[in-house]
């Protein structure tokens, strides 16, 4: 208990504000980071016509899963190295920054490589092998919650990143299981607040997991933003039956231009 409460206090009493920067963007909530893209990369035309609609309407960050972790072994794990591929030519095509999710210590040169957020996903947030290689490079690592987890055990998790060099690092809350079975998940926005009072870490919000239904994501993304998050990140897709994984909380390209004008 005595070291736990140590290494806690590491985190929460850090009083190094440092902003945490990918490129130019700075995450602050003076300027919400947009970041969107497909649940998961489905083809390269697919991918790099929406990457450059998404440039056109003003987002920060390309997100798309090359690597997905689902939950039956039995649906679609993605493109792996060759979805990762067409991530970095949308890059190279729209000079959007890009994020994607990393599942194993054996990928993290090629993600330090070739991305400019590592996404941890939720069922990753305890893979503590992970985390501490990851804070060994000095990558910006995006930190989702485990849909189970606590802020302190989530905060833990970060911890084992900086404590291991990297304090580069963005979380993200993305809902918690809860009993009710309506929505995918439950959003806790109490995070944000919770987490800027014990945490100098930006925090972002991904309302497309939390709710699994693409009609609740835009007054989602509205409420993360009031609630001071310093971003959100958004799955869409510019024809939603494209989506190979997560289609009912996808939203279109409309919807997403109208919660970023909301946004401004
Ligand atoms: C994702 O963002 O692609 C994802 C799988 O989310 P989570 O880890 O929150 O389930
Ligand atoms: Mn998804």
């Amino acid at each position: 208990m005595e070291e736990i409460k140590q290494t806690t206090n590491y985190l929460y009493s850090r009083k190094n504000m440092k902003p945490i920067q990918v490129g130019d963007l700075i995450f602050d909530s003076s300027k919400p980071i947009i970041i969107a893209g497909p649940c998961t990369i489905s083809s390269r035309d697919n991918l790099l016509e929406l990457a450059v609609e998404l440039k056109e309407i003003g987002i920060d960050i390309l997100r798309g899963g090359a690597y997905k972790p689902r939950t039956s072994p039995y649906s679609f794990q993605g493109l792996g190295d060759t979805g990762l591929n067409y991530l970095i030519e949308a890059k190279k095509v729209t000079g959007l920054p890009i994020i994607s999710e990393i599942m194993s210590v054996d990928q993290i040169e090629k993600y330090v490589e070739n991305v400019d957020v590592i996404q941890v996903g939720s069922r990753n947030m305890y893979n503590y092998e992970l985390l501490k290689a990851l804070g060994k490079t000095r990558k910006p690592i995006l930190l989702k919650r485990g849909f189970s987890s606590t802020y302190e055990e989530w905060l833990l998790s970060a911890e084992y990143i900086i404590k291991n060099g990297n304090d580069n690092i963005i979380l993200c809350e993305r809902g918690i299981r809860t009993f009710e079975t309506e929505t995918r998940n439950t959003l806790d926005l109490q995070a944000v607040p919770v987490i800027k009072s014990k945490s100098y870490l930006p925090i972002i919000v991904d309302p497309s997991h939390a709710s699994g239904q693409a009609y609740i994501v835009e007054p989602m993304c509205l409420a993360a933003i009031a609630s001071g998050a310093d971003g959100i990140m958004i799955e869409v897709e510019k024809n939603i039956s494209n989506a190979v994984c997560d289609k009912e909380q996808t939203i279109n390209l409309e919807t997403l231009k109208r919660i970023i004008s909301k946004i401004k």
